[in-house]
């Protein structure tokens, strides 16, 4: 049985163009080891968990950067 019906090409969303991202701090929780910031990308809503050992030390990231779904 043939059928003239053919399926969409299902395509592969194409990645998110490579930027800097712009890093917009969520939420900020102190711990005994530094403060966990979470932080989104203003451009493309990655989110990311950094930690802040120290004020003065710049962040660093403790989790991947999770791409977000968008509907
Ligand atoms: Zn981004």
């Amino acid at each position: 049985m043939t059928s003239s019906n053919t399926l969409p090409i299902r395509r592969i969303s194409p990645p998110v163009p490579a930027h800097e991202h712009a890093w917009l701090v969520e939420s900020r929780h102190p711990t005994s080891e530094g403060t966990v910031v979470y932080v989104r990308c203003a451009g493309c809503s990655t989110r990311r968990v950094d930690m802040q050992q120290n004020p003065s030390a710049p962040p660093m990231a403790l989790s991947t950067e999770v791409q977000v779904e968008r509907p």
